[in-house]
């Protein structure tokens, strides 16, 4: 199977960054529960707890220094895998795929995380568990991928609301995977809930169930487009702005009383 950015084939790829003693340990405990899940029995608290902790926390750099992270592989996405193959869409210059095939334990702990997050519905009270780290009380989900399913959803959710002292920015092209769960269990007050629109220059239009949850719409845009259509380019990224072009000093995304709904990023 074809992947994107340099990963000509993934399954190929991996096993021979297999060896790492920590990824074998945490693919022997999702092994263990989903043999569990498929003999029809139901995990325990202390199996979500035991999952809870393989779960790999990204510290993340560049833009997004200073910022924690829980997020899965684009690799293994096959929302991620579809759009990379789209004309126009952002997602064929995917800087996450660029990342993961040149670093092995970033692509594992991504692997892992997309096994646990994709396969097991982990009760708030296990999520509570999962020691995520904050320099400045921000926090994001899927720097590095995007919400590959329904079950994904929930766990992201349930992932922020039970860390109610961070402010979580939450960035997806697939909104209507959150349905389900903020109709269930409520969109958490420390969500804010990110339109991700997947083409170059175009506004993701919202489908209607979705508009009451989103906060902001995300665009990335050409300069020549953004010229020819007066748009103002917002996100701090921007390079004449006197900003150090990272999210850190600009926090627009995260600040839950900025109303501005739309955000157009500069195409890099
Ligand atoms: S608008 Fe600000 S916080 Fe949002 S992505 Fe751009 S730099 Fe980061």
């Amino acid at each position: 199977m074809k992947f994107i950015n340099g990963v000509t084939n993934y399954d190929e790829w991996r096993d021979h960054a297999k060896d790492y003693e920590t990824y074998k340990q945490r693919m022997a405990v999702i092994s263990e529960m989903l043999a569990k899940k498929e003999r029809g029995e139901k995990l325990t608290f202390a199996d979500e707890v035991r999952l809870v902790g393989q779960v790999v926390v990204s510290a993340l750099t560049g833009k997004l220094e200073d910022f924690y992270s829980v997020s899965t592989s684009v690799l293994m996405n096959p929302c991620c895998q579809a759009r990379a193959r789209m004309d126009g869409c952002i997602c064929k210059e995917c800087y996450a795929a660029n990342n993961v095939s040149r670093f092995g334990t970033l692509a594992q702990a991504l692997e892992t995380n997309y096994l646990i997050l994709n396969n097991f519905i982990i009760s708030p009270e296990a999520w509570e568990t999962l020691a995520i780290p904050s320099i400045n009380g921000k926090a994001r989900t899927e720097s590095h991928g995007d919400t590959a399913s329904v079950v994904c959803a929930i766990n992201h959710t349930r992932i922020v609301a039970s860390h109610s002292w961070l402010v979580f920015g939450t960035w997806t092209k697939n909104l209507t995977h959150y349905k389900p769960v903020f109709e269930a269990e409520g969109k958490p007050d420390n969500m804010i809930f990110i339109a991700s629109s997947p083409m170059t220059n175009i506004q993701m239009e919202i489908p209607e169930p979705m508009r009451p949850y989103v906060d902001h719409r995300f665009t990335v845009c050409e300069e020549e487009f953004a010229k020819a259509h007066g748009i103002q380019i917002n996100c701090g990224t921007w390079k004449q702005d006197k900003l150090d072009h990272k999210c850190k000093n600009c926090m627009r995304c995260y600040d839950r009383f900025n109303t501005e709904f739309d955000i157009w990023e500069l195409k890099k």
